[in-house]
């Protein structure tokens, strides 16, 4: 029985790392210590059987939740609490542990960590951002999404065995899928690390998925976009997300969409809002303008003279429609003071400032 089960430690992980870090940790140390790459080296197999096992309960957020506590508890910290100068015992992860405190609920959430996930337990959402762009956001349509996802290997059906191999009971466990550990009156059981569970283990492992059973696809799915979709709502598509271990109803995926800004257009509630550049003389004696609207339509806007900077026109129903109504759209006229005359101009200019009263 190894003394530490630092999970973290074992992985060299920090506690706090992203599933992702915990993945490509496992999947490096695994790669080192599968026994196929490692023949005959015992402490390798153990080893690989240790990766396995702090794997199985950290990849799985509800698992690595409870473990976390039991953690903190120091239930794990082994070596790190000097468990052979305590002088009390054989090295269990359980010695500077005292199970009479009171925390009566402690050997249910353990069994709770180590035991095999039952088909009715929920399984866990898979959360994925998704980028649309400001005009699919205000007009709804269709975006692809790539959602990783393990799936049962399509090579061996999801057993981990390659075709022909032979099957046989797994002696780690006595085919019961799960070894105990502990000490007393307070023995665990947890999947087994050797056939992870299964009880039975292949002569040759599928070389697919490595004998695991799974294999990491990425799933691609086109989501609606509702009109008038802002930046960070939510969508949650029912059994779209990660498949149940156990065969039971398969995770949902929850998209959060990410609007990117528009050059031309921005929101404001139900609104849009967007700057039209005219130059001096039109905004001092009038003009027309064209402005395009979000459905790419073109809507002609009078400007009349003396417009100010700033000032906004509304085109009504061009805005976001949600619920059934839809917004309006503001042009707000920007002016732009010009930075080069040619020498007409400015003989024109410095009439009109004379004419004007003033003085330059
Ligand atoms: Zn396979
Ligand atoms: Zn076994």
């Amino acid at each position: 029985m190894p003394q530490s089960r630092d999970y973290y430690r074992i992985l060299g992980v920090a506690s706090s790392a992203s599933k992702q870090e915990i993945k490509k940790a496992y999947r490096k140390l695994a790669k080192k210590y599968h026994p196929d790459a490692n023949p005959n080296n015992k402490s390798a197999t153990e080893k690989f059987k240790e990766v396995s096992e702090a794997y199985s309960v950290l990849s799985d957020s509800a698992q690595r939740k409870k473990y976390d506590m039991m953690r903190k508890f120091g239930a794990f910290t082994g070596a790190g609490r000097g468990t052979s100068s305590t002088g009390r015992g054989s090295g269990s992860p359980f010695e500077d542990f005292d199970f009479s405190a009171g925390l009566g609920g402690l050997g249910d959430i353990f069994s709770s960590i180590f035991g095999r996930g039952k088909k009715t337990e929920a399984v866990e959402a898979i959360e994925q951002t998704v980028e649309v762009t400001f005009r699919t956001a205000i007009l709804g349509g269709k975006v692809p999404v790539t959602v990783p996802v393990s799936e049962a290997c399509p090579t061996c059906g999801g057993s981990g065995a390659a075709p022909g191999a032979q099957i046989s009971s797994c002696d780690e466990c006595k085919g019961r899928g799960t070894v105990s550990f502990g000490q007393g009156g307070f023995a665990v059981n947890r999947p087994c690390p050797k056939c992870r569970g299964r009880g039975t283990v292949a002569s040759e492992g599928c070389s697919r998925c490595g004998g695991g059973g799974e294999v990491d696809l990425k799933k691609k799915i086109m989501i609606t976009v509702a009109p008038g979709t802002d930046s960070g709502s939510k969508v949650r598509l029912r059994g779209q997300g990660q498949r149940h271990p156990s065969g039971g109803k398969p995770g949902d995926l929850v998209v959060t969409f990410s609007v990117k800004p528009d050059r031309f257009f921005r929101r404001d509630g139900d609104n849009l809002i967007c700057t039209v550049p005219i130059n001096l003389a039109a905004a001092t004696l009038g003009t027309k303008v064209r402005v395009r609207t979000i459905d790419g339509k073109r809507v002609a806007l009078r400007i009349p003279p003396g417009t100010q900077p700033g000032r906004k026109f509304r085109v009504r129903g061009m805005g976001v429609e949600r619920n059934g109504k839809r917004g309006d759209q503001f042009v707000e006229i920007d002016v732009k003071i010009p930075e080069k005359l040619d020498e007409r101009q400015e003989g024109l200019l410095k009439d009109f400032a004379e004419a004007a009263g003033l003085k330059y």
